[in-house]
């Protein structure tokens, strides 16, 4: 048994492993592979460490948004991110709760989680996304969280690229944008820069989803602040 931390931001027990950079790479490339099986052998072995401890550490991967090491450039953008939206309350509710189940099944996810404790599969996919539901105040709170998963590479077993889901909350309804309609222009800096960086940083997963279009479009609305 290893000794466990707690995560300062989800709050999961996570066994306290060393893992070195070809661990890393291993266990990212396993996870891109969508193969949670082999990253859990292949941090067992990296990591030297009992299958459970490894299982438990490649579960808080999958979900937790703060459990990868971030690369200083990306965490640079990520922090002026988090500062300009700093201020935003969660909202009461997210959805025209009312309305249907759908609506309702939508608000609750994002009522119970929150912008420290989100994680990825919450979020959805293309097909059932909590966010395409959410206002413009919502998605105004969880922007941040939502950066730092579009910046996490293609490893989520059970959901896509995260990417690909935050550059269509980013061109929806073009200059009607909910979420542009909230931003004050610090934010939509904010939210520009971080485009700048994911267009500059991410050509290969932008290539493979095929939204390079949809991003160009997101730059062009998002640059006029
Ligand atoms: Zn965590
Ligand atoms: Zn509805």
């Amino acid at each position: 048994m290893s000794s466990t931390y707690c995560c300062e931001k989800c709050g999961t027990q996570v066994p306290e492993l060393s893992i070195n950079q070809e661990g890393w790479k291993a266990i990212e490339r396993s996870l891109m592979n969508k193969s949670a099986t082999l990253a859990v052998a292949e941090l067992k072995h990296y990591a030297g460490c009992e299958e459970k401890d490894s299982q438990q550490f490649v579960d808080h991967l999958l979900r937790c948004s703060y459990a990868w090491p971030i690369a200083r450039e990306d965490e640079l953008v990520l922090s002026k991110v988090e500062k300009a939206f700093a201020g935003v309350k969660k909202p009461k509710h997210f959805t025209d709760y009312t309305h249907c189940d759908e609506c309702l099944e939508h608000d609750q996810t994002l009522r119970n989680s929150s912008k420290e404790t989100a994680k990825r599969e919450e979020f959805g996919n293309a097909g059932w996304d909590p966010i395409t539901f959410s206002t413009g105040e919502g998605l105004l709170y969880y922007f941040p969280v939502l950066a730092r998963f579009a910046l996490l590479p293609d490893l989520w077993v059970n959901n896509d690229w995260y990417g690909e889901q935050i550059v269509s909350h980013l061109t929806w309804d073009g200059k009607s944008n909910k979420l542009y309609k909230q931003c004050n222009s610090k934010q939509k800096e904010a939210i520009f820069m971080f485009l700048k960086h994911f267009e500059a940083t991410r050509a290969r997963p932008i290539n493979n989803y095929m939204i390079t279009e949809e991003l160009n479009l997101a730059i062009k609305i998002w640059s006029d602040m």
